[in-house]
Parts: structure tokens; C-alpha cells; sequence
């Protein structure tokens, strides 16, 4: 598994692979270090506990740039005078094929730390919006009991 952290400093990404020996993250761009805790899961590959913040709440999301897909259609669209349609099709097979290819990521609500791709994603729910709010704005801890829809 990656562990896609983001600098506390500059926003930069700082990319780890989780041992539990490791403790501290270096960002590349601005020198900044800062301190990660990796649970004995995490290093397995387990989602548990997010090394950076320390919180146990995720979502999980499709490992896919949308802005890559729409650029697609929209270049699609516009050839699509001259290929009589065909270059949408062309378009719609490459969405499905980056589709089919990328997998799924875990992410840290409280910090926004990315996790590809963790074992148990199964078990990561789905992104809620309450959830969400409440984490980012009230600083609320669910522990990792996610809300009933
Ligand atoms: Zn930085
Ligand atoms: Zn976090």
C-alpha cells in the first residue's frame, strides 16, 4: 500500500510506504518534516488507523482523475464534427478501460490522506457528507463507527 500525505506546510504530497519503523515523512518540495504513527495494520496493508492525524475515519472513492475524463469527452465532442460520432465512441471505450484499470483508495476525512490501495477496502464505507462536515468543521471524532445512512 501508498500512503499519499499532504504537507502540512506547503500542501505538497508526500508519498510513503508505510513500515512501522518510520515516524517521521519528509516533504520532497519544502524540507518539512513531519511525524506519522503506522499501526502494525497499516503496514500489512490494513487501513486502521491514519498515520499522520491519527483519526479512524475513512471513505472510499475510485482511484480515477475525473478532470483526465472530462478533458476526454470534451476533445471527444469537438472531433466528433468531423468523426461522424466516432471519436465519442473511441472516448467512451478509453473512460472504460482507465475505469476497468484504477482501483479503489481510501481517504482520511480529518487530514485528507490518500490510502492505495488498502486490503480491507471492502470495508470502507462510502463518503458521507454529514460525516464529512462534522469532521472537517465541528473537529467531531467518530472512531471509526461510521453514521447509518
Ligand atoms: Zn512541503
Ligand atoms: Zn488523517
Amino acid at each position: 500500500m501508498i500512503v499519499q500525505l499532504t504537507c502540512s506546510e506547503c500542501g505538497s504530497s508526500i508519498e510513503i510506504e508505510p513500515e512501522k519503523s518510520a515516524t517521521k515523512a519528509e516533504c520532497s518540495v519544502c524540507k518539512n518534516v513531519q511525524s506519522i504513527n503506522i499501526s502494525k495494520n497499516l503496514e500489512q496493508g490494513e487501513l486502521d488507523i491514519c498515520p499522520s492525524c491519527g483519526r479512524k475515519d475513512f471513505y472510499k472513492q475510485k482511484d480515477f482523475n475525473r478532470k483526465v475524463g472530462v478533458a476526454l469527452f470534451v476533445v471527444a465532442a469537438i472531433l466528433s464534427i468531423w468523426t461522424y460520432g466516432i471519436s465519442l465512441i473511441v472516448a467512451w471505450l478509453i473512460d472504460l478501460l482507465l475505469f476497468k484499470k484504477v482501483g479503489w483508495i481510501g481517504i482520511c476525512y480529518k487530514c485528507d490522506a490518500i490510502f492505495r490501495t488498502p486490503k480491507n477496502i471492502g470495508n470502507i464505507p462510502d463518503f458521507n457528507h454529514e460525516m464529512h462536515d462534522r469532521i472537517k468543521y465541528a473537529d467531531h471524532d467518530f472512531k471509526g463507527e461510521p453514521l447509518e445512512h
